[in-house]
């Protein structure tokens, strides 16, 4: 059988006896349309290697498997099983692992070069960005839906709401973009809340692990306390002094500090601390 002679999602679900449970953050996307539009802005192909992360019953897989890409899938649910081995199947493509993610050593599974895309469980989904994004080992790509509120945190802008510690460590290692919203009716059963994909292209002047490090510690402190003035919020860490000597305000508020900002911060910080 092969892809295009596959049974419907919904059709595959109901004879595997297949419902969504909600302790893995189980939202399922039926709809070929939108899971056709994600692979699209995930720009993979023939060539190329694809970890998919929950593919759960396999709609984005069956996507993602139809550009030509080889796709290496992690699903913690076991229960997918024999639906997802139908797929692999029908693709010849298509490797997968039964395992949590947040586990995994990606750079063993791909063995090389690999691009990102997934659906990702809510529960899970802020700590494996980081885990990506922090590396050792960075996807080529990543393209991810979220919860909306979590993608416009990585994607907001100084002075915003939305901005904090998750955006600063985002675009201080990739350039990050909101590229598609999904309402919670897209998918199966609906979420309480709406989603958007956000597609992220790691930068090649990536902060070292130290520098990364040193500015998750500051914008813990920084926006622990986000309407304090930086001379307060980093007094364990240096406080006025350290603020000044990284040419920043000590009087500015953590949410007006941009990127830039915070590497030099860190990068100040670790200066003072080997003096
Ligand atoms: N990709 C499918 C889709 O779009 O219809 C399912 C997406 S659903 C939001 C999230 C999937 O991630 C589920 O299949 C769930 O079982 C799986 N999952 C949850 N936690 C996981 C983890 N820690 N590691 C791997 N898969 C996980």
């Amino acid at each position: 059988m092969s892809l295009a002679e596959l049974p419907s999602l919904r059709e595959s679900l109901e004879a595997h006896g297949l419902w969504a449970k909600k302790a893995f953050g189980q939202h399922f996307l039926l709809d070929l349309n939108i899971t056709r539009k994600i692979a699209r802005l995930a720009a993979v192909g023939a060539g190329d290697v694809v970890i998919e992360v929950g593919p759960g019953p396999g709609g984005l897989t069956r996507a993602l498997l139809e550009t030509g890409a080889r796709v290496i899938a992690v699903e913690k649910d076991e229960r997918f099983r024999p639906l997802l081995e139908d797929l692999a199947r029908a693709s010849g493509r298509l490797e997968l692992v039964f395992a949590d993610a947040l586990r995994v050593d990606e750079a063993a599974l791909a063995g090389g070069a690999a691009h990102l895309v997934s659906n990702l469980p809510y529960n899970v989904g802020t700590p494996l960005l980081i885990k990506w994004l922090a590396g050792p080992w960075t996807p080529t790509s990543l393209t991810l839906m979220f919860q909306k509120e979590v993608a416009e945190r990585i994607v907001a802008a100084p002075g915003s709401d939305a901005y904090g510690r998750l955006g600063v460590l985002a675009q201080a290692t990739a350039r990050a973009h909101l590229v598609m919203e999904a309402p919670a009716r897209a998918f199966t059963p609906p979420p309480n809340v709406d989603s958007a994909v956000v597609r992220l292209e790691p930068r090649a002047d990536r902060p070292s692990p130290e520098l990364l490090d040193a500015l998750q510690t500051l914008t813990a402190a920084a926006f622990g306390q986000r309407r304090k003035m930086l001379r307060s919020s980093l007094k364990m860490l240096g406080g006025e002094d350290l603020v000044r000597a990284a040419s920043l305000d000590p009087q500015a508020r953590a949410e007006v500090v941009d990127v830039p900002g915070f590497l030099a911060l860190a990068g100040t910080w670790i200066e003072r601390r080997a003096a």
